[in-house]
């Protein structure tokens, strides 16, 4: 007897439309200003570690308990070792926080446009979506404490945007909603104030963090969660024991000791980030005010399509969003100096020569 295999598959996830991640072209030498990756490489020294750490080892399970990279993180942020979990890239953190906190049908909420993957976190629990507008300029929606859900996810700096809540309101959202407030904060290292301690004061908080911008390791996939230790302990029940492998471990560990790296690069990113924002502006883009390693770029004429799609022929990588709310829009990463005035240049030649 033969059985349609499809018949098992979860409803929800048989509904749920996959994620698209940003283009990884293999060759062809482009500039890629759409994944927000870091243009520089990790410290010199940290390569090195990751590289004497390829050793017979590799044979033996990493540790479980994560326990050199969460006393660092401990000593860094001023907060008992307790209170920290590390994961595969913080989108695993998403994916464990959802599955602690959401049953079928229970709602979850969060701003929109926002990070896209937020959708299909909450789809894959069966979990309803409830979505609040931002206004036009990316202000916190009034209505979002007020949605009862279990769960509101918040993206601070916010993606694709750029901008940043002040964390006074991130508190107060905190105090007022009904449910749980993660707080992702993927970007805050080119922001001007964060809040990984926030949780202290709010025990509904869970703060994330990730390697992935700042760090220059996306492709290590390192995140980090920060929250009380009764809910850290909840969600350590769910994480894959070995969910870090030895030669992640080893590399998250050896970045944090050399984070004055890490902070010098972003100091960089930060006034290309001024440089990039001027430069769009006087070509007549509508550009938002970013705290974060990308900015947000509109223009009506040529279609932010065409242009997307001219950049690329020209070998510039960027992100288009074919979205209502994203209209017009392209988000950019901010590359080194060099690549902007690459991009500068072609975006004037395009629009001079539409
Ligand atoms: C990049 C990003 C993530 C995922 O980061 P990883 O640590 O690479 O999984 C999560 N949230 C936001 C808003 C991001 O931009």
């Amino acid at each position: 007897m033969s059985v349609d295999p499809l018949a098992f598959v979860r409803p929800c996830i048989a509904r749920m439309e996959a994620y698209v991640p940003g283009e990884q072209p293999g060759t062809g030498g482009f500039i890629k200003l759409n994944t927000n990756e870091n243009p520089y490489p990790p410290p010199a020294a940290v390569l090195e570690r990751i590289r004497a750490a390829c050793n017979g080892d590799l044979r033996l399970y990493p540790d479980a308990s994560a326990r050199e990279v969460r006393c660092r993180l401990a000593t860094l942020f001023g907060v008992p070792m307790e209170t920290t979990i590390v994961g595969n890239g913080s989108d695993e953190l998403l994916s464990i926080i959802l599955r602690a906190f959401v049953d079928p049908g229970q709602t979850v909420a969060f701003p929109t446009p926002t990070y896209s993957y937020y959708h299909q976190l909450v789809q894959t629990q069966g979990g309803q979506i409830r979505t609040v507008d931002f206004p036009d300029d990316y202000a916190l929606p009034a209505g979002l404490a007020r949605t009862g859900a279990r769960v509101l996810l918040l993206a601070n700096p916010n993606a694709p945007s750029g901008t940043l809540l002040p964390l006074a309101q991130v508190a107060e959202l905190a105090e007022r909603c009904a449910g749980m407030l993660v707080l992702d904060e993927a970007y805050v290292d080119f922001a001007t104030e964060g809040g990984v301690r926030l949780f202290e004061r709010h025990p509904n908080v869970i703060v994330l963090r990730t390697m992935s911008k700042s760090f220059s390791l996306a492709g290590m996939r390192i995140g980090f969660g920060f929250a009380v230790p009764e809910i850290i302990a909840q969600l350590w029940k769910i994480k894959d024991h070995y969910n870090l492998n030895r030669l992640s471990l080893v590399a998250a560990a050896a970045a944090l000791d050399h984070i004055d790296a890490m902070r010098a690069n972003a100091r960089r990113i930060g006034q290309t980030r001024a440089a990039l924002t001027g430069a769009l502006r006087d070509l007549g883009f509508r550009v938002w005010d970013s705290q974060a390693n990308f900015v947000l770029a509109q223009r009506q004429t040529p279609p932010a399509k065409i242009l997307y799609e001219a950049l690329k022929s020209r070998r510039i990588l960027v992100r288009f969003f074919d979205q209502p709310r994203l209209r017009d829009c392209l988000r950019i990463t901010v590359g080194t100096p060099e690549q902007v005035a690459r991009l500068v240049a072609e975006l004037d030649d395009l629009i001079r020569h539409p």
